[in-house]
Parts: structure tokens; C-alpha cells; sequence
């Protein structure tokens, strides 16, 4: 095998967005003005979250996603080259960049709406003249901020044995063969209930067996401060979460997404895999922001020091 072909430790395909921040007093109603703050800019989107948040723990990462051509995209492109992400799949233009314009209250409640742009665009053929990164990823990870043709298309180019990471945010109904591909889908309480539908029921176990039946051949559901469960068909494991002070959770769940994938790649079991994955997870929400908030390998090591975990 040549060098440019040396399998990589996670290819991401996803979204990009510059996330728009103003703080208000309160929200306008309907034809209203209100001021706010200062304008803060931060890169976000779930895509490229995740890759951010790979890299930084010392991954191997590709991110496959697109951006507008314009200062968001540089923005983004900057942030996940500076994390040590691979970006030379990153593929520019046809519309701006993503963005989420979101304003926050002083309770912290936030409005938020999103612009897709770039993200939109990101077509089936992207992925399919996208063979080369295809072809080292042992581990492709995508979420839903991307057309649904395109996560279609995906679970198509996984080269043999790859594993497919599904984490269907936002949630919306998926096809059977993009479900069958899943190992594992990685869902958070909201998404686990949306997927499954009526009769959800109310503990994790049973949204776990009812989201099997579905078709991936595991799932990893997320509980916030209570850890993450594990079910692959034959075991159901609760993992639990490192006791932190959380000050921000934003993100958490895009950290532990990445973190799982990666180190599913690397041959971890799926058990495994999810205690090494809530301890980024806890990690992430004690610092404020999204990418921000992600740990380095040394960082995680400390912190792992720190919480005993
Ligand atoms: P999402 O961010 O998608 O809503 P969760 O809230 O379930 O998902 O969080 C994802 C993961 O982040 C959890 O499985 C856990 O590992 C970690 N996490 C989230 N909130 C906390 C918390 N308060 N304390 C410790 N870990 C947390």
C-alpha cells in the first residue's frame, strides 16, 4: 500500500456552519427591533464539529462538507485546519456558507435559526467523486445537516468493512438501507423518539430494542449527565458519565460522537469505545462553546486524572 493510501483513522461528512451569537434581553416578537450585543462568530455545524473535536484527541480526521466562498468558509476551513483536520476534500461555493443566527437571553434560553446554504448543496455526486478519502476510511461518521440523498450516498461508498456512525441530528425518518448500514446509530433522548415514533416508551433499554429492530447493527444512546448506553443485539451495557460541573453542554454530543467513531476505528468494542467517548463528552461540557470546548489527548488525560474516570 503507498503512503497516499494509508488508512486514516475517521473520514467526517457533514455540515459546516458559522454560528452567529447575539446576546438579548429578550427576544423581538413580530415586527419588533431589539438591540443586543456585540456580534460573537464562532465555527460550528455538526460535520465539523466532530472532525474538530477527532483531531484535537490526535486523530487521523477528514472532513468532507461544503463551504460558501466567502469569509465564514475561510473562518471554518481555518478552524479545522488549525485542529489538525484534514481539509483537502473541503469542497467550496455553490451557495454561502451555513449559518445558524442565534440569539441567547439572559436565562440562557436561545432562538436559533439556520441557514443551510453550502450544506444544502453538498450533492450525492460530491460523495461519489470523493472515491480517494472513501477508499482510507476505515470509519465514516455523518449526521443529518446534510441532504438525505447525500447520507444515502454515503452508506453506499463505504469501502468494505467500513463502519458506518449515524447520529441522525436533526432527526428525520431514514431510509432501511442507510439504517441497516449503522454500526452504531447514535441517537440522544430527542432523536431516539422521533426515530422510533409512537410508543417510544421511557427507558433507554426500550428505546435501544426498538431502534435495533430498525435495522443498525448497534445503537449507542446518549443520557446527558447519566452516561450512554450501549446495545449491540447480544448485550445492553449503561455506561456512566464522570461527575463534572457542567457549564455549557453545547456541542457535547457532536465530541462524543467523534471520540466513539474514532476510537471504533482504532478496534475498540462498542463498550469500550463508549467509556473512552463519555469521558470527552464530560470533558467538553465543563468549558463554554462548541469546538472550543474539546480536549486535546492531553487535556483528556488530565482531566481523566482529575474525575478519576
Ligand atoms: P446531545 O448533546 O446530543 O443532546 P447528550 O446531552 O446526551 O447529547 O450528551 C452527550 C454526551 O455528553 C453524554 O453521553 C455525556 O457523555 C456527555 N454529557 C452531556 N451532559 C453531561 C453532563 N451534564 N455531565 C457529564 N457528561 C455530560
Amino acid at each position: 500500500m503507498s503512503a497516499r493510501q494509508a488508512p486514516r483513522d475517521l473520514l467526517v461528512v457533514g455540515s459546516a456552519n458559522a454560528d452567529l451569537v447575539v446576546g438579548v434581553e429578550r427576544r423581538p416578537a413580530a415586527g419588533e427591533t431589539v438591540l443586543g450585543s456585540d456580534l460573537a462568530v464562532h465555527p460550528g455545524g455538526k460535520g465539523a464539529n466532530q472532525a474538530v473535536a477527532a483531531a484535537r484527541l490526535g486523530a487521523d480526521t477528514a472532513l468532507l462538507a461544503r463551504v460558501g466562498d466567502d469569509a465564514h468558509g475561510r473562518l471554518l476551513t481555518g478552524s479545522l485546519r488549525a485542529a489538525g483536520v484534514d481539509v483537502s476534500g473541503m469542497l467550496t461555493g455553490g451557495a454561502p456558507t451555513g449559518v445558524a443566527l442565534i440569539t441567547v437571553d439572559p436565562s440562557g434560553d436561545n432562538s436559533i435559526v439556520v441557514s443551510p446554504g453550502a450544506n444544502a448543496r453538498l450533492t450525492p455526486a460530491d460523495v461519489e467523486a470523493a472515491g480517494g478519502l472513501f477508499a482510507r476510511a476505515g470509519v465514516v461518521s455523518v449526521q443529518l445537516e446534510i441532504p438525505p440523498a447525500t447520507v444515502a450516498a454515503v452508506a453506499r461508498a463505504l469501502r468494505p468493512g467500513a463502519r458506518l456512525v449515524l447520529n441522525p441530528s436533526p432527526p428525520a425518518p431514514l431510509d432501511a438501507a442507510v439504517l441497516a448500514a449503522c454500526d452504531p446509530l447514535v441517537v440522544n433522548e430527542h432523536e431516539a423518539r422521533v426515530v422510533i415514533g409512537e410508543g417510544a416508551g421511557e427507558e433507554p433499554e426500550e428505546w435501544a430494542a426498538a431502534l435495533l429492530a430498525l435495522g443498525p447493527r448497534s445503537v449507542v444512546v446518549t443520557l446527558g449527565a447519566g452516561g450512554a448506553l450501549a446495545a449491540d443485539g447480544e448485550r445492553t451495557v449503561r455506561v456512566a458519565s464522570p461527575r463534572v460541573e457542567a457549564v455549557d453542554t453545547t456541542g457535547a454530543g457532536d465530541a462524543f460522537t467523534a471520540a466513539l467513531a474514532w476510537r471504533l476505528g482504532l478496534g475498540d468494542d462498542l463498550v469500550a469505545a463508549v467509556r473512552f467517548a463519555v469521558r470527552v463528552g464530560a470533558a467538553a461540557v465543563t468549558r463554554r462553546g462548541a469546538q472550543d470546548s474539546y480536549p486535546t489527548r492531553g487535556e483528556l488525560a488530565a482531566f481523566a486524572e482529575e474525575v478519576r474516570a
